[in-house]
């Protein structure tokens, strides 16, 4: 399944050489769709607070109910983008 790296801290931000974690690219989406990166550099910079994120903690729980292999499955899922 497509996975992809995230940077805790956007390069753009300054997070360049930073930690990073790795992805499902599905998630991934999600992250960067529901927080700019200023959010994300003031206030989400770590995977418990993105966890703790409303609409991230409503996604992964949605996510997690998916049958096995629906990963794989999702469009536009290849090309995954690194920030
Ligand atoms: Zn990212």
């Amino acid at each position: 399944m497509p996975q992809s790296l995230h940077h805790l801290v956007p390069k753009l931000k300054g997070g360049k050489g930073g930690p990073v974690v790795l992805l499902h690219a599905i998630c991934h989406k999600e992250i960067h769709a529901a927080l700019s990166e200023a959010d994300l550099a003031r206030s989400y910079a770590t995977i418990e607070a993105l966890r703790a994120h409303p609409r991230l903690a409503r996604f992964i729980d949605w996510v997690a109910k998916r049958p096995p292999g629906f990963l794989s499955r999702v469009p536009g899922g290849r090309r995954a983008r690194q920030r």
